[in-house]
């Protein structure tokens, strides 16, 4: 079986920055330190960097002292960040500046009056530090029937906007396209960032030349999820896995060639491991 692999796919540059950060904290003197929620999506991350002495905390609360990381994604609101400074913590902030610019964006259109519009998933952590960063209410979703519904309530049809930053490019391409059709005003930031713009493209690709691709990375990673949605919708069979134990001879039977790709938040190690039992199958 021919395995091909994907070159953009693996650690993001906002990963790779804030992977970077706690283990250089890991060996400083600031005393113990946290990460305020896990620092990226990526379970094996974040058991390697407890190894190294950061934990995972899911509130300021459970910190007495020390240093508190903020992850990739941001925290749920600027307040959050001065009460970490008021409770005497070394403050860390490990925020993506791709999530600093939506954040930006958001707050923006916001403040010049438009209905607002994330085309995102509002659960995700990423989501609630830009709904906590822009102060107000931003309906995030991706079907675009309940945009159409709160803009039922505004006879202006004023509408902003953006996307999270891992969102497909056809699913936000698809949002503004239909806003445009009932909008008298659209003002849109394409807040995607280039690194999961180019790894989409890579895997569509990809996913165009081989009998069955792999994705590697967690579950509860967005930008992995879309990519093994991106590998489903070209109709081949796609198996989203974490670790390279979940690979199955079974799941290969007949294929002559298979892709695979990774989610930015999964280590090269892990991605090593599964190209290499693949080839050896
Ligand atoms: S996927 Fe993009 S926005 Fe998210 S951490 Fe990586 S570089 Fe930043």
């Amino acid at each position: 079986m021919e395995v091909l692999v994907t070159e953009k796919g693996g650690f993001c540059f906002g990963v790779k920055r804030a992977v970077n950060m706690a283990f250089e904290a890991s060996c400083g003197d600031h005393g113990p330190v946290h990460t305020l929620g896990p620092l990226i999506h990526n379970p094996q991350v974040v058991e390697r960097l407890d190894g190294k002495g950061v934990r995972a905390v899911s509130a300021l609360e459970e910190i007495d002292r020390g240093m508190v990381i903020l992850r990739s994604h941001g925290v749920s609101s600027p307040q959050v960040i001065e009460e970490a400074k008021a409770r005497g913590l070394h403050v860390v902030d490990a925020t993506c500046p791709f999530v600093t610019n939506a954040q930006r964006y958001a707050k923006q259109l916001v403040e010049e009056g438009y209905s607002v519009v994330m085309v995102g998933n509002r659960h995700h952590p990423e989501a609630q530090s830009i709904l906590g960063h822009a102060g107000a209410n931003i309906l995030v979703t991706e079907n675009f029937e309940e945009i159409r519904q709160m803009l039922n309530r505004f006879p202006k049809k004023r509408l902003g906007i953006l996307s999270q930053t891992t969102q497909t490019f056809a699913k936000f391409s698809e949002i503004v396209s239909k806003a445009l059709e009932i909008c008298i005003e659209v003002k849109v930031f394409n807040t995607i960032c280039y690194a999961t713009e180019e790894n989409q493209t890579e895997t569509m690709a990809m996913a165009d030349r081989t009998d069955a691709m792999v994705v590697v990375g967690g579950r509860n990673s967005a930008n992995t999820t879309h990519l093994a949605d991106i590998c489903r919708e070209r109709g081949i069979p796609t198996y989203h896995i974490e670790a390279v134990s979940e690979i199955l001879p079974e799941m290969f039977v007949g294929v002559q060639r298979v892709g695979v790709t990774a989610g930015a938040s999964t280590p090269d190690w892990i991605i090593s491991e599964v190209v290499e039992r693949l080839r050896q199958m």
